[in-house]
């Protein structure tokens, strides 16, 4: 299926979508600390969404033979790579690193977003492996541009976390944004010539185009397992994980970060 290109009234409405994610985020980081529960950050994240008069995509989302996820973010500590549920019972310890995604619908348009914070003070590995994945998310938005293809943004994500010394998540892909959370096409964080069960559509990057890239780059091994809640994926190796993500724009002037304050 081909992408949907965006009008520049629907890429607008994108952007708004996309700032009150951002805000959720602000917000959440701010709160950040030790002794702060997953689910304080969750309270948070639906209560700026709502005073916008947003709708959490994640509420009640229940793809496949997932159950439904029961909250607005998601937060995945440490090993945890994506997907972690949030509750009274994480509380947030000082050296961990935690993984917030967010996405809201607002005005029939989706913005989505995800960072991972240190809490307190983080042993420089967990500094380094964040800073890599960071690097990787701002290498495929510059990959990000007309002419290009999926298959070069995904080997630029590939290409920084190799460089950093880090695997990245393979099952696990960005997608397209728009009217839905998830639209054609998959942005993978690494590309495989090869046909494989990892086979994804390459298609030439068009100004209208608009996905969310999401590098999950781990300190281990690659192999991951889904936790018995049905949601929580985390590394088989209890290796540490870190995950970031824009929704972004192709545009004529370049790529254009749709999920800013
Ligand atoms: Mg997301």
């Amino acid at each position: 299926m081909a992408p949907i290109l965006k009008s520049a009234a629907a890429l607008q409405r994108m952007r708004e979508a996309g700032r009150i994610v951002a805000i959720a985020h602000e917000e959440m980081r701010r709160a950040i600390q030790p002794g702060v529960t997953t689910k304080q950050l969750d309270t948070i994240a639906l209560t700026v969404l709502r005073d916008y008069g947003a709708e959490p995509c994640f509420l009640g989302y229940a793809p496949g033979d997932h159950p439904p996820f029961p909250a607005t973010i998601t937060a995945s500590i440490n090993q945890e790579l994506v997907h972690g549920i949030p509750s009274r019972d994480r509380v947030l310890q000082e050296g961990d690193i935690i993984g917030i995604d967010v996405a809201c619908l607002y005005q029939g348009y989706v913005g989505d977003a995800a960072f991972t914070h240190p809490v307190g003070e983080v042993s420089r590995s967990a500094r380094r492996l964040l800073q890599a994945t960071e690097a990787a998310l701002a290498a495929a938005i510059q990959a990000s541009v007309v002419g290009n293809r999926i298959s070069d943004v995904a080997k630029a994500t590939a290409k920084c976390a190799g460089r950093h010394g880090y695997s990245v998540a393979r099952e696990y892909t960005g997608h397209g944004v728009g009217s839905a959370m998830h639209e054609e096409p998959q942005v993978p964080n690494w590309w495989n010539s090869k046909r494989s069960k990892h086979q994804w559509e390459d298609c030439e990057l068009q100004a209208g185009m608009t996905y969310a890239i999401e590098p999950m780059l781990i300190a281990g091994r690659s192999d991951l397992v889904e936790q018995g809640d049905g949601w929580t994926v985390v590394t088989k190796d209890g290796s540490l994980t870190a995950h970031f993500e824009h929704t972004i724009a192709i545009t004529e002037e370049g790529p254009w970060i749709l999920t800013l304050l």
